[in-house]
């Protein structure tokens, strides 16, 4: 096969000079309006490539490998008082699986407890490619599960954040739920696109 981002032949569906590079990102962390956080680990133009193959069938191990470099990674070195639940920004399966609930999932650690199908988006409408008055217009609708009430906190997890409306929707869904988004973790920032 051929790597998904350099196009050369490669035994893995990422080269691994490819995940070399792209790993070496910088961290980055935006506030959004409302003051909600969001750390993302990189620039939308390096991964951009690998998010466009999720709906592969293989596009599920490399999104795997990268939530375990970065994901699992902050997970491991995360403390916290209390259990906190990470719920992924509307976890429904797309031809079979679910890029954010890959996510969460490698969140997983002592202080942290993925919550499948916390949030559900009412709304499916399309963002991708819309303005942000389109997106401000067409909230998510977002349905929040009766097992986030357990929790006090919550981290956000998403693969994307552009506008930021949708996670900030998300966190005001939970907090009529009594759950407190301590912040957001995406894969990437796509604020510039
Ligand atoms: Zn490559």
């Amino acid at each position: 096969m051929r790597c998904v981002v350099c196009e050369r032949l490669s035994f893995k569906a990422i080269c691994n000079e490819c995940l070399r590079k792209i790993l070496k990102e910088e961290q980055h962390t935006r506030i959004l309006e409302g003051g909600l956080k969001v750390h993302s680990f990189f620039s939308y133009a390096s991964i951009s490539p690998i998010l466009l193959t999720k709906h592969h069938f293989w596009g599920h191990r490399i999104l795997q490998k990268i939530a375990f470099h970065t994901f699992a990674d902050f997970a491991e070195k995360f403390e916290f008082e209390e259990k906190v639940a990470a719920v992924a920004i509307d976890d429904r399966p797309i031809n079979g699986y679910s890029h954010t609930a890959i996510l969460i999932h490698a969140l997983k650690s002592v202080s942290i407890i993925p919550v499948y199908g916390a949030l559900r988006a009412k709304n499916s409408v399309k963002y991708s490619g819309q303005s942000y008055e389109f997106r401000r217009k067409n909230p998510r609708c977002f349905i929040a599960s009766k097992n986030i009430k357990k929790f006090k906190y919550a981290i956000l997890a998403d693969d994307v954040v552009t506008s930021g409306l949708t996670l900030k929707e998300a966190k005001e869904t939970l907090e009529k739920e009594g759950v407190d988004t301590l912040f957001a973790l995406v894969l990437a920032d796509a604020k510039d696109n």
